[in-house]
């Protein structure tokens, strides 16, 4: 079977992965390494951390035993993921005995929840930094090389990083994550972002379209625009002097505009908040994805209100309804949690026949696990056995599995327009790339004219759960 990995906001496969940029690695002579988990946003600001220590004359490794500087950015979403940081944490405390002089730094989410006591819990590390405050790592690893430990976890509410370019690590060349905005200011009960990421900013369009821009002429052909709920994005303009207000259907088209060649994405919806405006935009130009990640986490009205989510399973579905309706055929994915506390059976069934209506192309799904710190915590109790929970969510993956390879079958015969990625990872004598509703489609290399960054027209002529294959016109 071929594949890609899929464009995911929260990509398992990702998860812990080394960073560095080849082009990079001999610069510096002092070295870092970094690692990452969590969501796209995670990723991308692994970016900006790389820019502003190569700013300050680092270079980079993807050999953490080679490095002067070891950097985690950690994710909180689930205990799991604040586990396998843990775990990860007692691999480098080898390499530290070997060099004493060796910087651990956790960056992140899991850096902004657990705040000074991650240095008393775990005293291999030597810099605890929050999302908010990357800009001070030069001044607090210069601090750590003196024996203090360095620590800043200060949200901010205007900190965009909007002024720096970020490096782009392990990059295919052809598609790159452009944060939009940060910070979340929906409390949904079960969730640490508030906490962890601080209070929603937008950041200036001009420096969004120039970032798109520059990407675009250095052979980007995609871009995908990062933000914890982006249709909330909101900035003034600067051209008139803040007089006119950018929304995020504004943003969209300004970033459309650049080239007819440039596809662009953009993660994550609430449902509470996309409008017919962004949805019209989308109609309006081709090179706009017709994709959607609109997370839903149940389906039944009574949890939804008590994940305080703000919408009823009716206007979830009314949402579905004007997203078919004004952009038919547009793909569709989502977020499900099962076992919330007091979750019955009955709640349940709504999630499986909510999932039956909608038929998402991908679904991430997770059975509930209680975070410290967040309001579920604190007013519900965690009351459905842990069996339960899984079993629920085991019902929902069988389900979705169903549906995603009916979706991929829907496609045998049609034409989709693929922007080429790269060589398949199980041959070098097929592409592989994305169609505009973002499933992965491999294909023979018989046409001569096609490159990395070009756009392909593949009819489609089978398909396996995960990837479809098809041929171009000129493939016999
Ligand atoms: S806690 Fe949320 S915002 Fe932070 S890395 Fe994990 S998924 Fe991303």
């Amino acid at each position: 079977m071929f594949e890609l990995t899929q464009n995911k906001i929260h990509d398992e496969k990702r998860q812990g992965e080394a960073f560095a940029s080849l082009a990079l690695s001999g610069l510096g002579q002092k070295k870092f390494y970094i690692e990452s988990y969590g969501c796209a946003m995670n990723f991308a600001d692994s970016e900006v951390v790389a820019s502003i220590l190569l700013e300050k004359g680092y270079g980079i490794t993807q050999n953490f035993e080679q490095a002067d500087l070891i950097l985690l950015n950690t994710c909180s979403i689930r205990e799991k993921a604040e586990l396998t940081v843990r775990k990860r944490l007692t691999e480098f405390r080898k390499v530290k005995k070997e060099n004493p002089g060796l910087l651990v730094g956790v960056l992140g989410c899991m850096a902004e929840r657990l705040k000074s006591k991650f240095i008393e819990e775990e005293k291999l590390v030597d810099l605890v930094v929050g999302p908010d405050a990357y800009r001070t790592l030069p001044a607090l690893i210069e601090e750590a090389e003196t024996g203090q430990k360095g620590v800043n976890v200060l949200l901010s509410r205007e900190e965009t990083y909007g002024d720096i370019s970020p490096i782009r690590l392990n990059s295919n060349g052809v598609t790159a994550f452009v944060s939009i905005m940060r910070g979340c200011n929906n409390m949904c009960s079960f969730c640490v972002e508030p906490f962890t990421r601080g209070r929603e900013r937008s950041r200036d369009a001009t420096s969004i379209i120039n970032e798109c821009k520059d990407l675009f002429e250095n052979g980007f052909r995609e871009v995908t625009l990062l933000g914890q709920n982006v249709d909330s994005y909101l900035t003034n303009s600067p051209s008139t002097n803040g007089e006119v207000v950018i929304t995020f259907a504004n943003l969209l088209e300004m970033v459309a505009k650049i080239s007819p060649l440039l596809r662009v994405r953009f993660s994550t919806s609430h449902p509470k908040d996309i409008t017919d405006e962004v949805l019209f935009t989308m109609a309006k130009y081709d090179n706009i994805c017709k994709y959607i990640h609109l997370p839903v986490q149940s389906g039944s009205t009574r949890i939804l209100q008590m994940m305080n989510r703000t919408y009823t399973r009716e206007w979830y579905i009314s949402k579905i309804n004007r997203i078919r309706e004004i952009l038919p055929g547009c793909g569709l994915s989502t977020d499900m949690i099962t076992g919330f506390c007091s979750e019955t059976e009955e709640d349940h069934k709504e999630t499986l026949t909510l999932m039956e209506y909608c038929e998402y192309e991908l679904a991430y799904m997770y059975y509930y696990s209680e975070r410290p710190g967040t309001l579920a915590e604190r007013i519900y109790e965690d009351d459905v056995p842990e069996e339960i929970k899984k079993r629920r969510l085991q019902e929902v993956i069988a389900l979705h599995r169903i549906q995603s390879l009916a979706g991929m079958q829907k496609e045998i015969g049609k034409t989709a327009k693929v922007l080429i990625e790269g060589n398949s990872k199980k041959s070098d004598n097929h592409w592989a790339g994305r169609s505009d509703n973002n499933k992965v489609v491999v294909f023979p290399k018989t046409n001569n004219n096609l490159s990395k960054g070009s756009y392909a027209d593949v009819v489609i002529t089978e398909c396996t759960a995960g990837t479809l294959m098809g041929r171009t016109p000129l493939t016999p």
